[in-house]
């Protein structure tokens, strides 16, 4: 009989595959048959190691050691040290990410978990995403065995409310009280939808979910339907996001195949299904009411809201709507408890977020941080600090639909209290870094470019403000500007956020108003002195 005493991965997501993992698989394969191990060592891949800055990387387990950027030629180094002699190969290593101090703490503020642990992504990087035993053998299905067996659906829906989870997709409303809502609303049928939508430039955590751990997703949803009552689910993956479609509808079958969806899940009563339906594209039906109505076959239009999909959702039936990254979080949460999950983050905002770091940092990626870090230390730990020694000049916090803040910001603690307090939205969880090469007016006027361009018409405000509000913002970049632009500007802003219909027009104004808050030097050099102090606009060509 085979007796596997290594397991090793190596990383396969589409920037490892650019970087030439394929050549460094091909290479493990022919050196571990060199030296006669092939019995002894299993080889796989695996996706979504969240990090950037060292792939293409090879973990090895029982150890657990990584090593990274592997190119081929070390391979054969990496054989001979670690698989065939058993020692390290240190030379290999991937450098080390270490919280300490106040990160570590705020990750395990009793003190009782290890510093680094993760939740959302606490299977991503370490197991097959295309095997459900290998789900089932790191915990997986444990939480719907739990659910279905010893808690009635009020219990669970309790246990999430003393959790305090919120929604990870940028208003951070309160998971378990949506939940109740959906519970408690008539209906002879519910649906449950996992928004996978994820189309916010910048943003990739929900692919690397759904492409390194799809069975996280189909249990929560699994327990988030027992919880509300419903007996059917929908997953709304974006169009883009092929592997990830693929990878569902595979764990979809294999969950079927087990009776883990379908009739009579577990032998019990409850009977639950899920389907995948792709997005064609469309910014917009990333909001649940558009995306709603893309899936009953419509055009992806926001609805008029009050009536909630909590109650009126899809096909008019009550709808519990939520993105992945929260769906993400449910499982460990009903495996330790509320209490544990508490241990993170901060008081009010438990848990951690996912961010995507992009910009002028050294270290480009994917993070899971505990709720409350501030800009600082994610730049300063993960981001290994400013590219070429450059200063923070401003950032953008969750995508487009974001906030712009500048540097004095920087220490506010990244949590749905804090940011809420100083005006600023935790959004999606993309981090945009710039230093003082990036100009406000600039990245304002792109937003707008992108806001106009993924208005869908339905209503005047955003249809006609986001063209205008770009307009301005061109010939104030062009030197052209005046100041009634800015007069404009601030009223089209206004009408965008007290007239628009939908979460989009509203944030269209954000940009707007955070460059006027934050940066009115630089929006009066460009008014007054026709200068663009980022020498970025086309107009000044020079910095002063
Ligand atoms: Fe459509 Fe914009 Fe109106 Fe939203 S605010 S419904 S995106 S036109």
């Amino acid at each position: 009989m085979k007796t596997v005493r290594s397991m090793v991965l190596v990383s396969n997501d589409p920037l490892s595959q650019a970087r030439g993992a394929q050549a460094v698989y091909q290479r493990l394969e022919q050196e571990i048959a060199a030296r006669g191990l092939t019995d002894e060592i299993s080889l796989m891949t695996v996706d979504d190691v969240g990090r950037h800055d060292t792939v293409p990387m090879v973990i090895v387990y029982p150890e657990a050691v990584i090593y990274g950027p592997v190119k081929p030629d070390d391979v054969a180094m990496l054989v001979e040290e670690h698989l065939y002699k058993g020692r390290i190969a240190s030379g290999l290593l991937a450098p080390a990410r270490e919280l300490t101090g106040r990160i570590a703490w705020l990750s395990a503020r009793k003190g009782t978990l290890p510093a680094e642990q993760r939740i959302v992504l606490e299977r991503a990087g370490l197991i097959d995403p295309e095997s459900i035993e290998d789900y089932i053998i790191h915990d997986g299905y444990v939480a719907l065995g739990k659910v279905l067996t010893q808690m009635k659906p009020t219990d669970v829906i309790a246990e999430l409310e003393q959790s305090g989870l919120q929604g990870r997709g940028g208003a951070g409303f309160p998971t378990g009280l949506k939940w109740k809502f959906v519970s408690k609303a008539p209906g002879d049928r519910k649906y449950v939808i996992c928004n996978a939508d994820e189309s916010e430039p910048g943003t990739f955590k929900d692919r690397l979910v759904l492409e390194g751990d799809p069975h996280t997703i189909l249990e929560a949803m699994t327990i988030a339907a027992y919880a509300v009552g419903a007996s059917e689910g929908y997953i709304y993956v974006r169009g883009e996001y092929v592997l990830a479609q693929q990878r569902l509808k595979k764990a979809i079958e294999q969950a079927r195949a087990l009776n883990l969806l379908g009739e009579n899940i577990f032998g019990s009563a409850f009977s639950f299904d899920i389907h995948v339906h792709a997005g064609a594209g469309a910014y917009i039906c990333g909001e649940e009411t558009a995306l709603i109505e893309s899936i009953e076959g419509k055009r992806g239009e926001p609805r008029s809201r009050p009536p909630y999909p909590t109650t009126h959702g899809l096909w008019g039936k009550p709808t519990l709507v939520n993105n992945v990254e929260t769906l993400a979080n449910i499982t460990a949460i009903i495996r330790n408890g509320a209490a544990w999950f508490r241990k993170f983050g901060t008081p009010k905002s438990p848990g951690t977020k996912v961010y995507t770091i992009l910009g002028n940092v050294n270290v480009t990626g994917l993070i899971e941080v505990p709720m409350g870090i501030t800009l600082r230390e994610v730049i300063a730990i993960y981001g290994k600090g400013m590219k070429n020694g450059s200063s923070l000049s401003l950032a953008q916090t969750g995508g487009s639909s974001g906030s712009i803040i500048p540097a004095s910001l920087q220490d506010t603690p990244m949590d749905f209290e804090s940011f809420g307090k100083a005006g600023v939205s935790l959004g999606s969880g993309a981090l945009l870094i710039c230093d003082d090469t990036t100009c406000v007016v600039d990245l304002a006027k792109v937003l707008l470019n992108f806001f106009r361009n993924e208005s869908c018409g339905k209503c005047t405000p955003c249809r006609i403000g986001t063209e205008r509000a770009y307009q301005i913002l061109a010939n104030i970049c062009e030197g052209t500007g005046t100041r009634n632009d800015l007069a404009q500007l601030t009223m089209l802003a206004d009408s965008l956020t007290a007239l628009s219909n939908c979460g989009l027009g509203q944030t269209a104004a954000t940009p707007i108003r955070d460059m006027f808050k934050h940066f009115s030097g630089e929006v009066d050099a460009h008014i007054q002195l026709k200068v663009c102090p980022a020498g970025v606009c086309s107009m000044s060509g020079r910095r002063l």
